[in-house]
């Protein structure tokens, strides 16, 4: 029988990745493998440059699918936080009416309900390490490109410039690749989160640590929401989640790099909760304040030969722990789509992969959104449900 000759689209092609987030450095990594010449550009400084924030949980059907494809299952077994996907609910009086941390749990990599936890950045250096050395190129902050002769043109912020026949934009939620893809925009969920990062919360915040177990802590009140979680170094970050108005961080008049500002404003808009809370806000050495933003469920765009974005640049959506499975299911997407040797060129290669991912994005973006206005400002209601259900739990 006659076989075709499957085509190698990347035969001779420069690559160029903006952004080491997950979604990025995991394409990098699944295209290398494939050996495909790539370079990632990354804004940090380096590595080690900021905090990445807490835990992220990777799923079996997603997250775990890509490590195993990527080769990096054993790093991630040998990095991820034992213990940390227990979760203890409590209302706004600290009073405990969820505590996984009860159950006995199993470590099963084969079981599709287990979530092993990691530290963002721990899950950035297992990626970042299975590169060939010089594959990131860090303090390389994006601001610009041009097509010339066919290639893309790139400039960084630094004054340094590089050239690339084909660009992924991994480059988050405020993505400057997405415009030369698409003209759509973000929109406002109602959501606005205030993080907050706690170095020595053993010291500085004893009851926390100790009700976050090295888990995660989610406290409940009507409208209003807090989430704590363990980082890798023994840190904590907070989330102080509610529905605020368009442009409130703009117009509220804090200054977030100030924390006695921050402060005085969260020990009032939590009047009335237990005090244990304002100990977590006294303890924060650093805000920040974001809007929960997403980009509409039916975008569309033509796809192109030489360009295509992937992870939250694609398709922001509110938090719901399917943000960076979703990135890295993008970057396993990507590199089978452009690797397969199915594709006649790769305008068709990008097209089936956009067309993919935008699927996948819209039933996950619904379920986010469905779900953001229950996190961020929970009713009366929906309080009692969740304390009714453990109590019957608990007698059961
Ligand atoms: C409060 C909160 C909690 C979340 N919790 C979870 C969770 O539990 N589980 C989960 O799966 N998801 C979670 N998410 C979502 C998740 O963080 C994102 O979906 C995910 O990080 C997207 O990955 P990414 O690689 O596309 O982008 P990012 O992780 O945003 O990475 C983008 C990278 O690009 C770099 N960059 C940005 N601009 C430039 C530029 N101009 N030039 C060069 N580099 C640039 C950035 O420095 C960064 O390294 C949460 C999100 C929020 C806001």
């Amino acid at each position: 029988m006659k076989t075709e000759k499957a085509i190698n689209l990347l035969e001779n092609k420069k690559i160029a990745i903006i952004g080491g987030g997950p979604g990025g450095l995991t394409l990098a990594r699944l295209l290398q493998f494939k050996g495909a010449e790539v370079k990632v550009y990354e804004r940090d400084a380096n590595r080690a440059s900021r905090v990445q924030g807490a835990i992220v949980d990777l799923h079996f059907d997603s997250g775990l699918k890509v490590m195993e494809a990527a080769g990096l299952m054993e790093a991630f077994k040998a990095n991820y936080m034992q213990g940390a996907d227990k979760t203890r609910m409590v209302d706004q009086n600290a009073h405990v009416y969820v505590d996984e941390h009860n159950e006995v749990s199993e470590v099963n990599f084969g079981d599709n309900r287990f979530r092993p936890e990691i530290d963002r950045g721990a899950l950035r250096n297992v990626l970042a390490d299975s590169l060939l050395p010089g594959t990131v190129v860090w303090d390389s902050q994006f601001i610009g490109m041009e097509q010339i002769n066919g290639k893309w043109e790139i400039q960084f912020k630094n004054g340094t410039k590089a050239v690339a026949d084909l660009v992924i934009g991994s480059d988050g939620h405020r993505s400057k690749i997405r415009p030369y893809v698409t003209d759509i925009k973000a929109a406002y969920s109602g959501a606005t989160i205030i993080q907050g990062e706690i170095d020595h919360p053993e010291k500085d915040c004893p009851e926390v640590y100790q009700l976050v177990d090295n888990g995660s802590l989610i406290a409940m009140g009507v409208g209003k929401t807090i989430a704590v979680q363990p980082r890798g170094d023994g840190g904590l970050t907070f989330y102080a989640a509610s529905l605020y108005p368009e442009n409130w961080i703009k117009l509220c008049g804090i200054d977030f790099g100030k924390s006695e500002e921050v402060n005085a404003f969260l020990m009032e808009f939590y009047e009335g909760w237990n005090p244990v809370f304002f100990t977590l806000f006294k303890a924060c050495t650093h805000f920040s304040a974001r809007p929960l933003n997403y980009f509409p469920l039916d975008q569309k765009w033509d796809a192109q030969s030489n360009i295509t974005i992937i992870g939250d640049a694609a398709h922001l959506m509110p938090p719901s722990g399917e943000g960076v499975n979703t990135a890295m299911l993008d970057a396993l997407d990507l590199s089978q789509c452009l690797t397969s040797g199915k594709f006649k060129n790769l305008q068709s290669a990008i097209a089936a992969f956009e067309k993919q991912m935008l699927s996948r994005a819209f039933t996950l973006g619904q379920e986010s959104l469905d779900g953001i206005k229950d996190f961020a400002s929970p009713t009366e209601e929906s309080v009692s449900k969740l304390k009714l259900q453990f109590e019957q739990k608990a007698l059961n």
